[in-house]
């Protein structure tokens, strides 16, 4: 199928944790004395700093749970759904199961389109994308990595504390032995600066398309980004900055006069519920 472009709708801002924040890296083999489970760095910096796979990998997530709730009525609406009950295959032990959670990974069961028609009318992979089993629907949606704020550089330059060791006791469940860890987060009030940038390819999608990435975002919000969501890590909050529209004709010409912007939504909340404005930019007439 034909691919259009039309321009790509940028969101920029801050996310804040409002609680310590764990996103793990890779774990090196444990020096005595060191921590058990440190957070995520920029190698070049030594920095923490959030992936965009991991925050998009969230907001995928999230919206999933959403779409398998509203499974049955979203059908009529997007044709790729057809193909699902709601569920996951995790039951059954067996990828493609016929269940809306169909693929496993890393232990994790979320959902995958198999094809490009199919991710094209299902409104999870259109927007995020689908590596399916038999062609790839490339995803709508980029996620920047999010790197510390200067105001937040700066702070750490000064030589505060950007992130902490919190001891945790887990219990081990065979010998009841008190197993103590140490995991790293990052203290609570650091802003990183995110990018998310949404490219607009089908005109009369693009309005269910920003509903549905801004609705994942508020619902990132009320839950967590990170390890340790229960313990009430993880709670991060978007300030949004500026939503511009690059029209195709900007990438023509470099003419920044192309560029249209909406008047100020702090909050994703007040952006969602202005929607339209942002659809205004795109679709002039309204139509
Ligand atoms: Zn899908």
């Amino acid at each position: 199928m034909n691919r259009e472009f039309y321009g790509k709708v940028i969101i920029e801002g801050e996310i804040e944790a409002l609680t310590g924040l764990h996103i793990g890296a890779q774990r090196d083999t444990s020096e005595i004395g060191g921590i058990d489970n440190p957070v995520i760095k920029d190698p070049h910096t030594g920095l923490p700093y959030i992936p965009g796979s991991s925050l998009k990998g969230r907001l995928r997530s999230l919206f999933e749970i959403y779409v398998n709730s509203k499974l049955d009525e979203l059908k009529d609406q997007y044709k790729g759904l057809k193909n699902y009950m709601k569920g996951s295959c995790r039951e059954i032990g067996k990828e493609n199961c016929g269940r809306f959670f169909n693929r496993e990974l890393h232990n994790v069961w979320i959902h995958v389109c198999n094809t490009y028609e199919e991710a094209r009318n299902c409104p999870v992979c259109r927007l995020f994308g689908a590596s399916g089993k038999e062609s790839n629907f490339p995803s709508r949606v980029i996620v920047r990595d999010a790197f510390l704020t200067e105001e937040w550089k700066e702070k750490w330059r000064k030589g505060e504390e950007i992130t902490e060791a919190k001891m945790e006791v887990g219990i081990d469940r065979i010998t009841s032995q008190a197993n103590p860890r140490t995991t790293e987060r990052v203290v609570a009030g650091a802003k990183f600066n995110f990018e998310i940038i949404y490219t607009v390819e089908d005109l009369n999608e693009v309005e269910d398309d920003l509903r549905h990435l801004l609705m994942s975002m508020l619902l990132l919000e009320d839950s967590y980004l990170g390890g340790s969501g229960s313990r009430g890590y993880g709670k991060v909050k978007f300030h949004i900055k500026r939503i511009a529209f690059k029209p195709r004709e900007f990438y023509e010409t470099g003419d920044e006069g192309k560029i249209k912007s909406t008047k100020q939504y702090k909050s994703v909340q007040e952006l969602l519920n202005n929607i339209n404005d942002v659809v205004s930019l795109i679709k002039p007439q309204g139509g």
